[in-house]
């Protein structure tokens, strides 16, 4: 089986593992801090929080930028399921906004049109999240000058997009958003077993993502409530949780952003290539705008719209033949919890998902696909497509 996604660990990564399993901390010690310090010098931001996933990484940002049962989170439906449970998490409600037709990306037109309405009912949201699909950003600058005026806080979840760029600035350089969060799964980008990360340009949001992080808890002098009372003292502030990084990942994770701009010139390299094979075939294919550079965490064709009744045979097709297809992602609405907590959300709300999710499949792609692997999916992909033509 060629799987859709593979991580790529070095000899380095390994000795680098290795000598944090021989030191004195396997947890809180010094790794993380320099994990974090080398990923903000990555992509500028002027700080960056770690914690055990995305997930948990998406939860700290809602919670440090006050989210509360009382508010509203607006985000795409074309997204992993935790993007929006974040939000529920908070006992926030969700409310999902169309995606655009050609980037899949929250789309910012349907999100005017979404905010005006809100504006008149008073039910405008408090945060916005878009989601950078498969390594390309949201056009951040359209939502960003909407945030400004209907007053709401974005997070980008940015999963996807470690190593991508937007406008020529790293995503995760929060120029125009309150927080960016990453995850280190190891289908993404760079991995560290499991891990997340947030980055901000605000100390405020900063501290408060640190301290929920570790049970809300501070042993710094300048916090504590109480001061002078011993060396052994320390303070829970706030309800907070164990959503910490431990050394052993953080180790794997600064060895792997070493390597960052090669895995994301080498997922380049394979998406030109797959366009260029597979353009003779009747699908469509993905487009990157030119402001954004995608770190292209996934490669997804569509089955043309006269095939689209045909995409569970192709897909199944391309199983059989040992390709490690996927789809990317069920509309979350659609999910039974969704379709319960919000009494089922209408189809006919979100076309452009629809349209989407109908046709999608998710084909192999990795730093380490072969070019002669690559040649496979595309004869499995052209012989599959001729059994429908
Ligand atoms: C993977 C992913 C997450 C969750 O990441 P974890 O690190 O596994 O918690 C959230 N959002 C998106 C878009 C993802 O792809």
């Amino acid at each position: 089986m060629i799987p859709y996604g593979r991580q790529n660990i070095s000899a380095a990564d390994i000795r680098n593992v290795v000598k944090v399993l021989k030191s004195d901390f396997l947890t809180q010690g010094p790794q993380v801090t320099k994990f974090e310090k080398e990923f903000s010098n990555y992509v500028g931001s002027t700080y960056s929080v770690a914690s055990n996933s995305a997930t948990s990484s998406l939860h700290l940002a809602c919670l440090a930028l006050g989210l509360s049962s009382k508010d509203v989170v607006w985000t795409s439906p074309i997204s992993f399921v935790a993007t929006s449970n974040a939000a529920i998490y908070c006992g926030a409600k969700v409310k999902f906004i169309d995606i655009d037709a050609n980037t899949f990306n929250l789309c910012p037109k349907n999100l005017k049109k979404e905010l005006e309405k809100a504006a008149k009912t008073n039910s405008l949201p408090k945060i916005v999240i878009p989601v950078h699909l498969c390594g390309q950003s949201a056009d951040m600058k359209k939502i960003y000058a909407l945030s400004k005026k209907y007053k709401f806080k974005i997070i980008e979840d940015a999963s996807h997009a470690v190593g991508g760029s937007h406008y020529g600035s790293k995503i995760g350089s929060c120029q125009y958003s309150d927080i960016a969060v990453f995850s280190f799964h190891p289908v993404k980008i760079i991995t560290s077993g499991e891990g997340g990360m947030s980055c901000t340009n605000k100390r405020v949001l900063a501290d408060k993502m640190r301290l929920l992080m570790s049970h809300g808890i501070t042993r710094d002098p300048k916090k504590l409530l109480t001061k002078e009372v011993g060396g052994w003292y320390y303070e829970q502030l706030e309800l907070g949780f164990n959503y910490r990084l431990t050394d052993i990942q953080a180790a794997l994770g600064s060895s792997q952003l070493k390597r960052v701009d090669t895995f994301v010139k080498k997922r380049n390299i394979l998406a030109k290539r797959y366009i260029k094979l597979l353009s003779s075939l009747p699908l469509d294919l993905p487009a990157v705008n030119d402001y954004n550079y995608s770190s292209f965490h996934l490669f997804v064709i569509r089955i043309p719209q006269n095939l689209k009744n045909k995409r569970r045979e192709i897909f199944e097709d391309l199983k059989k033949s040992g390709i490690g297809v996927n789809v990317h992602y069920i509309p979350i609405y659609k999910h039974p919890f969704y379709q319960n907590a919000f009494n089922k959300v209408s189809e006919k709300n979100f076309p452009n998902a629809e349209n989407y999710y109908s046709r999608a499949i998710s084909i192999p792609l990795y730093p380490d696909l072969s070019f002669s692997d690559q040649q496979k999916v595309v004869a499995a992909i052209t012989s599959s497509i001729a059994n429908y033509l």
